[in-house]
């Protein structure tokens, strides 16, 4: 790659990580003001209608993500730059074809070529997928809760329960 083409991307890099690494500063502000009793104040409150809950954790549970997003953008955009001292920058990892240009300016980090990228999202697509199938949904943990709170449906579990029991079996 020509050296003028390598500082144009250098200069893509550096600018994505400032961006990426502002945001991560500004969500650390964030989960400062709002999260830092988070499990103290809502998770011991018994009051709050465990859909209340759910959503406080599906917050949580998204900031997270989103967090863990920006880092994993940073340590690629760095993973990126070691490439560029070492001359291996635009080079698919997998394949090892050169990336496309038009590529990389969209995605100047980018490890791995169109193709192999298709390749691999599928595949962790479906790895995905597995793993959420094992996993109970949230409307399920909201259905236990539920369950547990309301006092007709707590007869209708206690029913179900002396039902099955061993005691009637003998
Ligand atoms: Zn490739």
């Amino acid at each position: 790659m020509k050296n003028k083409k390598m500082r144009h991307y250098k200069y893509l890099l550096d600018h994505h990580r400032e961006d990426r690494e502002e945001l991560i500063d500004d969500m650390e502000g964030i989960r400062m003001g709002e999260y830092d009793n988070f499990y103290l104040d809502e998770l011991s409150g018994y009051d709050n209608h465990p859909a209340e809950i759910a959503s406080e954790l599906y917050d949580m549970e998204h900031y997270m993500a989103l967090k863990k997003l920006q880092m994993d953008e940073v340590k690629s955009i760095k993973r990126a730059e070691k490439k560029m001292e070492e001359g291996t920058y635009g080079i698919c990892e997998h394949c090892g074809n050169e990336i496309d240009s038009k590529r990389l300016e969209l995605l100047p980090q980018a490890r791995l070529c169109i193709d192999c990228a298709r390749k691999e999202e599928r595949e962790t697509i479906s790895s995905k997928e597995q793993t959420m199938k094992k996993r109970p949904s949230e409307e399920q943990v909201i259905e236990a809760w539920e369950l547990n709170r309301d006092g007709v449906q707590n007869e209708a579990l206690d029913d179900l329960m002396h039902y099955g029991s061993s005691s009637d079996i003998e």
